[in-house]
């Protein structure tokens, strides 16, 4: 048998809920789980089962709706600045007290819901007796203390991230040799898209021999450190364009199915470019963290050749140690204030100022 569930990878246990929960809904579902795991897929694919008379058979007219984003009964909320607004849950419950217009459920959904910062008492209040034929999916990738109370009104449905031989499978699948896809598997941290674009990642070497040189570059003058920042996130530009790629391709598929059902457009463009902004910035961060862990690398190097030199009582040695345990503290505090709307050439900027003093 297949069905809208089939597309959803490596998520079985989740899968066999949600088939369950489609025949027998509740009125309020969170999905929790890191990005990249299918969270958002298995979603998009839930809204079509709950809508589909045989739950999610994949061909009907209801399922094809749900899954091009094109049934006018199912609406994502969408989210302007980087924490969900009270106004934008007031929205959000409006759409919620409406009668659905086909046979279905009326079904909200809210991502992202842990950032939600001063406004989840507005969500708990929502999520109170809804109308009997709304169905409320929130998704959370963090669940902090905050989500408690959030989380008692709802049935949870948690995802892992993906498995290694999961992800590899997929990238053979899709055509790359088993190495690469191996690779790239397991540097995802079992994210599927993040492995995705890893495995065309040409230039990754080149940008971790970038970082790496770092150390032996700062020479002191300020105008080297400007030029080396803008290097830098020169090189996370670059590294973001597989990224572009497939959400160029996610689009012009979303483009053609729209086509396919007789509409002139797709139906929730702005909620999808808001995802793929998002998606951006994620990976922006994600790389950043990477080029600094390479960089620390280096430091972590210098200190072991310091110690060793320490034993013979060398005051260079001495001075090459605390010298690299100044400049890893440096990285590791940049690393923990890493947050997506970061301004990341001041960033670099600063911490290679840091770095160039010790
Ligand atoms: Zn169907």
């Amino acid at each position: 048998m297949t069905d809208v569930f089939d597309a959803v990878l490596g998520q079985d246990r989740a899968v066999a809920a949600l088939r369950h929960y489609a025949e027998h809904p509740v009125h309020a579902y969170l999905f929790t789980g890191p990005a990249g795991s299918g969270m958002h897929e298995a979603l998009v694919a839930f809204t079509a089962a709950l809508q589909c008379p045989d739950h999610g058979c994949g061909t009907c007219e209801a399922c094809r709706l749900a899954l091009t984003g094109a049934d006018s009964d199912v609406t994502f909320a969408l989210r302007s600045g980087t924490n969900w607004q009270v106004e934008e849950f007031a929205e959000a419950e409006r759409v919620s007290r409406r009668r659905p217009l086909g046979v279905g459920h009326q079904i909200v959904v809210i991502e992202n819901v842990e950032l939600s910062t001063g406004s989840s008492a507005k969500l708990l209040k929502i999520l109170e007796e809804p109308p009997t034929r709304t169905i409320f999916l929130l998704t959370a990738e963090a669940l902090p203390e905050s989500l408690v109370t959030i989380m008692s009104r709802c049935i949870e449905v948690p995802f892992s991230p993906l498995s290694i031989e999961t992800i590899t499978d997929y990238l053979t699948r899709d055509g790359f040799d088993a190495l690469t896809a191996r690779a790239a598997a397991t540097a995802s941290g079992g994210d599927l898209r993040r492995a995705q674009v890893l495995v065309r990642d040409t230039e990754l070497a080149a940008r971790i021999a970038t970082w790496q040189s770092i150390p032996d570059r700062l020479d002191g003058v300020s105008a080297h450190v400007s030029a080396l920042a803008i290097e830098l996130s020169a090189s996370i530009d670059a590294a973001l364009a597989p990224l572009l790629v497939l959400q160029e391709e996610e689009m012009d598929r979303l483009v053609a199915e729209a086509k396919s059902l007789g509409q002139r457009s797709v139906s929730r463009r702005k909620d999808i470019e808001s995802r793929f902004k998002r998606e951006q910035r994620r990976f922006r961060t994600e790389d950043l963290r990477f080029g600094l862990s390479a960089l620390t690398h280096v430091y972590r190097q210098r200190l072991v050749e310091g110690l060793e030199g320490l034993d013979d009582g060398d005051r260079r040695s001495r001075v090459m140690a605390s010298g690299a345990i100044r400049c890893i503290e440096a990285i590791d505090a940049a690393s923990r204030g890493l947050q997506q709307n970061i301004d990341e050439l001041l960033m670099i900027t600063n911490l290679l100022l840091t770095l160039s003093r010790q």
